[in-house]
C-alpha cells in the first residue's frame, strides 16, 4: 500500500539552501518513492523557488496573515512541490531568514506560521482531490503544524524532525492571538516557552513521532548539557523519539561522475585522486612542496562548528608540514582569523570566504583529510562525503559524527578543545606518512554505504509507526 507525506520544509536543495536541512528535504523524496512513499513537499514561496517551478496548478486564494496568497502546485528538480506564494511574506531577497544585515526579517513568525497553517489546512483535507496520510515538519519553520492540528481537533498523524536544536523559534506572547492560536494554548502543555511562544517546542508538544537526525544526538538533547532547554520536553517524550541517520545525495555527490572535479575517480582508482589534489592547490595558491596531509573544512564558521578551534590549530598543520584550505562563511570575527592567517602564510593555508558548491566538490576530491570539530552536531554531512571522496574525516565524537567515522574510516577526538584536536592534527600527519594504512582508510571509507536507501527504509516504518 503507498503512503503519502506532506513534507514542510523552510528550504529544499537544489532551490534553497542554507544548511542540510535543504539537503534532507532535496534528497529524502527521491529514497521514499522506492520505499512506496510519495513525498509532497510544501515551501514558501521565495523568488528562487517561484523561478524554478515548472506549471502549475494554483489553488484558490487565502488569507495569510495581512496579504493574499496562492498555493501553487507544481514540479521542480524532480520533487513534488506546493508553494506558498505569498508575496508579502516570501517576495524578498537574500537570505530566507534574515535581511542583508543578518538580522531576522521581524515578521519571521508570520511568515512561517502561515507556511505551517497552511500545511495544517492541507493535511485536512483542504485541497480537495489530495489529502496526506502524514505530515512531516522539519525544524521549527513547521513547528506549528503539529499545534494548528490539534488545535482543529484533527487526527492527522504527524512527526516532526529536529536538524538543529540550537534553532528554536521563539517569539513573544502577544502573537498568540494574531497567529491563530486559541486562548489557552499559551501554558507550558501548549506551545508556551520562555514566557513566549515556541515554534519548535510547539512542534515537540504535538506530533505522533519525533525524529531527529542521528540516535547519539537523540540520547545528547535528553541530556541537561545538551538540551537547550528542551531537554526535559524530550525526556517525556523519549518513547516517540529516536534518531534517523543522514544519507548524501549519491548522485550529486559521486566521484565517479562529477563534473566538479578535474579527474574522477572510484574505489578502484584512488591513485587518480593526486589530480585533484595537485588542482586544488593550483587554483587555492597552495605550494606543491608540502609532506604533510592537506587539511580541508567545509563550513558554517560558526562556534558551534568548532571554527574557532581549527583557527586555533593551523600551526599544528603547519608543524607536520601540512596544508589547509577553508570554504565557509559566517560570524565575521572567525572570517577575519582565518583571512589574517591565509594572508601571512598563502603558500600553506588558503582561504574561500563565500558559498560555492562547485568549490566544494573539489574540497573533498582533492584534501587528504576533511576535518569536522563540531563542539555538537545533529548528523554532520560534510563527514558523509569525505567518506563518499575518499578523504579521511577528522571528526569531534559527537552526535552524528561518532555515528558515522568510526577508527576504521577515520580519526576521533574527545573531548572537543583545542588541545584534543591537535593531538588528533599529529595522530593524523604520522597515519598519512604510512602509505598503505592511508589507503587501506581511504578503501574502508568510500566502501560504507553513505546514501539515502537505509534511512528512507527507516522513514518508512516510522511513518507507518505514526499511523498506527
Ligand atoms: P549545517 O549545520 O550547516 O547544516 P551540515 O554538515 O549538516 O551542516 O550541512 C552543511 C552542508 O552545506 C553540506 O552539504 C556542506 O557541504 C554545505 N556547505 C557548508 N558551507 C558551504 C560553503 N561555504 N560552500 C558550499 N557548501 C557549503
Amino acid at each position: 500500500m503507498s503512503v503519502s507525506v506532506l513534507a514542510v520544509a523552510s528550504e529544499v536543495f537544489p532551490l534553497i539552501k542554507t544548511g542540510g536541512l535543504a539537503d534532507v528535504a532535496g534528497a529524502l523524496p527521491a529514497a521514499l518513492a522506492a520505499e512506496g512513499v510519495r513525498v509532497v513537499t510544501l515551501v514558501p514561496g521565495y523568488p528562487a523557488v517561484l523561478a524554478a517551478l515548472g506549471a502549475t496548478v494554483a489553488h484558490p486564494p487565502r488569507d495569510t496573515f495581512g496579504g493574499p496568497a496562492r498555493l501553487l502546485a507544481g514540479q521542480a528538480a524532480g520533487l513534488d512541490l506546493l508553494v506558498l506564494d505569498a508575496p508579502h511574506l516570501f517576495a524578498r531577497p537574500g537570505n530566507p531568514y534574515q535581511n542583508t544585515d543578518r538580522r531576522d526579517w521581524p515578521d519571521n513568525a508570520f511568515r512561517f506560521a502561515a507556511l505551517a497553517r497552511v500545511a495544517a489546512d492541507i493535511a485536512m483535507g483542504a485541497l480537495g482531490g489530495w489529502r496526506p496520510d502524514v505530515l512531516h515538519a522539519h525544524d521549527w519553520q513547521a513547528g506549528l503544524a503539529p499545534a494548528y492540528l490539534h488545535y482543529a481537533g484533527a487526527r492527522v498523524p504527524s512527526v516532526m524532525t529536529i536538524h538543529n536544536l540550537a534553532f528554536q523559534g521563539w517569539f513573544p506572547a502577544e502573537l498568540r492571538a494574531p497567529l491563530g492560536l486559541p486562548e489557552g494554548a499559551d501554558t507550558i502543555e501548549g506551545v508556551e516557552y520562555f514566557g513566549g511562544i515556541g515554534f519548535l517546542k510547539a512542534g515537540l508538544r504535538f506530533a505522533t513521532k519525533i525524529t531527529t537526525v542521528s540516535p547519539t544526538y537523540a540520547a545528547e538533547i535528553q541530556t541537561r548539557e545538551g538540551g537547550m532547554a528542551l531537554d526535559g520536553l524530550l525526556r517525556a517524550r523519549a518513547a516517540d523519539l529516536c534518531g534517523i541517520i543522514n544519507g548524501i545525495d549519491t548522485v550529486t555527490w559521486d566521484p565517479a561522475r562529477d563534473a566538479a572535479i578535474p579527474q574522477c575517480f572510484d574505489i578502484a582508482s584512488i591513485d587518480r585522486r593526486e589530480r585533484n589534489k595537485a588542482a586544488l592547490r593550483r587554483r587555492m595558491g597552495l605550494s606543491s612542496e608540502s609532506r604533510g596531509p592537506l587539511f580541508g573544512a567545509i563550513t558554517r564558521l560558526t562556534a558551534q562548528k568548532g571554527s574557532d578551534l581549527l583557527a586555533a590549530v593551523l600551526p599544528e598543520i603547519a608543524a607536520c608540514d601540512g596544508q589547509f584550505v577553508l570554504l565557509g562563511s559566517g560570524e565575521p570575527a572567525l572570517e577575519e582569523s582565518f583571512r589574517r592567517a591565509a594572508a601571512a602564510e598563502p603558500n600553506r593555508h588558503a582561504v574561500m570566504i563565500g558559498y560555492d558548491e562547485a568549490l566544494a566538490h573539489q574540497i573533498q576530491a582533492g584534501t587528504d583529510v576533511i576535518v569536522v570539530p563540531s563542539r555538537f552536531e545533529p548528523c554532520g554531512l560534510t563527514q558523509l562525503c569525505a567518506l563518499r571522496y575518499g578523504s579521511i574525516p577528522l571528526v569531534a565524537a559527537v552526535g552524528g559524527l561518532a555515528d558515522t567515522v568510526t577508527e576504521a574510516t577515520g580519526f576521533r577526538f574527545h573531548p572537543v578543545d583545542r588541545g584534543e584536536l591537535a593531538a588528533a592534527v599529529a595522530r593524523t600527519a604520522e597515519r598519512f606518512a604510512d602509505a598503505a594504512a592511508w589507503r587501506a582508510m581511504q578503501r574502508a571509507g568510500m566502501g560504507e554505504d553513505v546514501s539515502w536507501a537505509r534511512p528512507a527504509r527507516s522513514y518508512a516504518r516510522l511513518y507507518a509507526e505514526a499511523r498506527a
